[in-house]
């Protein structure tokens, strides 16, 4: 960010869609940590800040479980100062409140959301949200792949006077290090419930790694492919032709597809099931593969450690379940290893956050994305509207 925001309003566009429990405290304070450096950045310089986002999903209009107010006790300890609120995100009351402030002033405007013109990209909604400011800071990378009003077509209303915040200037940082800059052998990780959200990243991803590891409900899909018996595990039928197709793309491409060899199976989808361990190409009727067996782990930490970039999205098992999680705990494991002995990793997408979470590993990686389904979607598309609205 090479703007000097003294005397300036910058209008930042943050990610605050934090949890509240029942009483509405914020119980998770990752994404408010995150946006803090650029906030502190304008403050620093002598300018002012007003701060937009959304918070959940409201359906008609404001609801005070979606109110960003809940959040005005915690900003402002973290930011060490009071912060102004504005009951609506626009209107007369809301521009009173943005034109009056002093540098070193923090506004926060209600939730985008409570309009349904935000996510449909009104451009008069954007125009009204863009009075707030003098400079337009997107630093909301969750929501960079949405072409709302806040997030994209906002831009437009500011001409030069438009950046990226240090939030998504180090996402794209840690992006472009696995995808373009990248240091080989190169192995991305892949794994969660579904192969039919992960199609397009699988298929650009063999033209970028040297290894492709697949694990988690959809490596049964492609075992079915090969002409393993899976048992009453998780399967797409419809997918097979694709799964094919991508063991033909890795072939053409010398990339090395790794799929399970073994995997812990149950005969119910519970946590308390019966357990054992099988050779994945026959597992018994009645039973389901929930993890990733012992050989298997042994193989996919084996290749994680000769690699110097990783990339995980989603997990090995159902994680969530204690006797189904070593494979995930293991995979993060050789991760965070790896990474000690000089790799580069990335972890992004929800569930694979919450694992390297759950096993307090998020400093042992050198990069946690803030943004799941955004990630995933770069990778895709080579770009995001949130992005190409700030570069063009
Ligand atoms: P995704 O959102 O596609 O990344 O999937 C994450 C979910 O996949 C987690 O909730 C896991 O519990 C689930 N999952 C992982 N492995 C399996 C499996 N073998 N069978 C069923 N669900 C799984």
């Amino acid at each position: 960010m090479n703007i000097d925001f003294k005397n300036k309003r910058a209008l930042i566009r943050v990610d605050f869609n934090v949890p509240l429990d029942a009483q509405y405290n914020v119980t998770d304070i990752t994404r408010i940590n995150a946006a803090l450096p650029t906030i502190n950045k304008v403050l620093n310089d002598g300018g002012s800040v007003v701060l937009m986002s959304h918070l959940g999903r409201p359906k008609e209009g404001p609801a005070e479980k979606y109110s960003l107010k809940h959040l005005i006790p915690v900003l402002s300890t973290m930011l060490n100062r009071p912060v102004k609120f504005a009951n609506d995100c626009v209107g007369t009351d809301a521009y009173k409140l943005s034109s009056e402030l002093k540098p070193g002033d923090v506004l926060l405007l209600e939730n985008l959301r409570f309009y349904k013109h935000e996510e449909k990209g009104d451009k008069d909604f954007a125009q009204k949200l863009a009075k707030h400011g003098d400079v337009y800071v997107n630093d909301a990378f969750g929501t960079a792949h949405r072409a709302h009003a806040s997030t994209a077509v906002i831009a437009e209303f500011f001409n030069q006077n438009k950046t990226f915040g240090y939030c998504i200037e180090s996402e794209l940082n840690s992006i472009n290090k696995v995808l373009n800059n990248t240091q080989k052998p190169f192995t991305a990780i892949m794994g969660g419930a579904k192969v039919s959200d992960k199609i397009l990243i699988l298929k650009q991803l063999i033209s970028k790694a040297n290894n492709i590891i697949i694990g988690g409900g959809m490596a049964f899909t492609f075992v079915k492919a090969k002409g393993g018996k899976i048992g009453n595990s998780l399967v797409e039928d419809d997918r097979i032709e694709t799964v094919l197709e991508i063991f033909e793309l890795a072939r053409k491409n010398n990339v090395n597809l790794y799929i399970p060899i073994d995997s812990v199976v149950a005969d119910s989808f519970s946590n308390e099931a019966q357990k054992q361990t099988v050779d994945i190409n026959n597992i018994p009727d009645g039973w389901m593969g929930l993890d990733i067996g012992p050989k298997t782990e042994k193989i996919f930490a084996e290749v994680i450690a000769d690699s110097k970039t990783i990339l995980w999205n989603g997990p090995m098992g159902v994680f969530e379940m204690s006797n189904f999680e070593a494979g995930t705990k293991s995979i993060a494991q050789a991760i965070s290893s790896a990474t000690e002995n000089g790799a580069y990793s990335l972890i992004g997408g929800g569930d694979s956050v919450a694992a390297i979470n759950k096993y307090n590993m998020g400093d042992k990686v050198s990069y946690v994305s803030t943004g799941g389904g955004a990630l995933l979607e770069y990778i895709e598309a080579g770009s995001l509207p949130g992005i190409s609205a700030i570069l063009n």
